[in-house]
């Protein structure tokens, strides 16, 4: 076991602030990353804040991210795919059963017994496991991605959680040439849908609440851009949509967007606003319309994701910020104002000096 700086939120009221946490030795399958970038995903604020706490009550301390970007510096004996000096990245997963039906589908991220990259219980220390807001990372090589070496690092880290999540349910429900399709928050998972969506081949249309960002959509790639709350702008496109992806990580009002499906139409949240959304039967019924929902991707399809990535040079749009400035970060995302991740450069936590550490609990297994 060796000590890594990292951030970390003691309660849910308050600030992320340096800390020492114990990352393990590294075992004969585990691969070890220097951390350069880590992105904000507005799970992290959702988890620190204990937002959540009715699905998945946070254990503090926390150190959030999953949206990881780094170099290998040392692999385990058995490890076969990545080696030292490799770009690689971490998402939202650190570890599977491997046997479920979901995992031989290559659907770790519907596994029953799955290890995320922050808060589950971590088999080899004990207590949870810590996320990217760190030095450095121990991961099973099976959940190591290779990063694309032309892709900007800064950029490439929220392609991890913002980019497969808009990704895979783009790809499962169809998205391709010629198909309408609605994307509801230009935030971070927004501005990636914007730019598989455009990269598919697809019409795009997005929904927001700020007029200001009207430029940005058409530049990400949109075709049109709908002020969510002017009536008359939503109602021009009733009836007319492919599929739509809500990205909204607050309570907003599903039906108003329900109805602009057309027949067989289906509307995918990627969103997780913590409290329960409400759904008229009309707005399902009128249309035979589908709601449903869709969490990150597997491990092979965020492979093919980074491929694509890498081939068609797409990466999010990122605010470079140091560490120090997470807390600042976090109010703006509350304001929808990020353009369009914060990406965390990790050179910034080397002049940290934590004066807590915590201690890894007893080894278990
Ligand atoms: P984000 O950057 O904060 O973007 C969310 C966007 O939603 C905002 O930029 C804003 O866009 C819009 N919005 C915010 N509050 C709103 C409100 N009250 N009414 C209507 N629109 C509102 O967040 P993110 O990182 O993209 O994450 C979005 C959500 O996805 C979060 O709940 C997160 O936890 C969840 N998530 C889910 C998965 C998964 O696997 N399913 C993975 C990652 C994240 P406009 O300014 O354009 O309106
Ligand atoms: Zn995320």
């Amino acid at each position: 076991m060796t000590p890594a700086k990292a951030y970390a939120a003691a309660s849910a009221t308050s600030p992320l602030a340096s800390l020492t946490i114990p990352r393990r030795d590294v075992t004969d399958r585990d691969v070890e990353i220097e951390i350069l970038f880590c992105g904000i995903c507005h799970s992290d604020l959702h988890q620190v804040r204990n937002e959540w706490a009715d699905a998945m009550p946070t254990v503090y301390p926390i150190v959030p991210g999953h949206e990881i970007v780094g170099r290998v510096t040392r692999v385990g004996s058995g490890v076969k795919t990545h080696k030292a000096g490799d770009l690689v990245g971490v998402g939202c997963l650190v570890d599977s059963d491997r046997t479920c039906d979901a995992c031989t589908a290559g659907l770790e991220q519907f596994c029953p017994n799955q290890t995320l990259t922050f808060g589950s219980p971590d088999k080899h220390l004990g207590g949870v496991t810590f996320g990217g807001y760190s030095e450095k990372l121990v991961v099973d090589e099976h959940f190591v991605l290779r990063i694309p070496e032309t892709l900007d690092p800064a950029g490439a880290a929220p392609l991890l959680c913002a980019g497969i999540t808009t990704y895979s349910p783009m790809r499962h429900w169809g998205v391709t040439e010629r198909k309408k399709v609605g994307v509801i928050g230009l935030g971070g998972l927004g501005h990636m849908g914007v730019k598989f969506a455009d990269a598919f081949g697809a019409h795009v249309v997005v929904f927001t609440t700020s007029p200001d960002k009207r430029d940005d959509a058409l530049r990400l790639g949109a075709d049109e851009v709908v002020v969510s709350r002017n009536a008359n702008e939503m109602q021009q496109h009733a009836g007319s949509f492919d599929f739509i992806l809500d990205t909204v990580s607050a309570r907003h009002d599903v039906n108003a967007y329900l109805i602009l499906l057309r027949l067989d139409g289906a509307l995918t949240l990627v969103g997780a606003p913590p409290k329960p959304l409400e759904v008229s039967a009309f707005s399902l019924i009128m249309g035979r319309r589908r709601l449903a929902g869709s969490n990150i991707g597997g491990i092979a399809e965020t492979q093919e994701m980074l491929h694509f990535c890498g081939e068609h040079g797409i990466a999010a749009d990122v605010e470079v910020i140091a560490i120090q400035s997470v807390n600042d970060a976090y109010e703006r995302l509350l304001k929808s104002d990020v353009k369009y991740r914060f990406s965390i450069d990790m050179a910034s936590l080397k002049s940290e000096q934590p004066r807590d550490t915590v201690q890894a609990h007893v080894r278990v297994g």
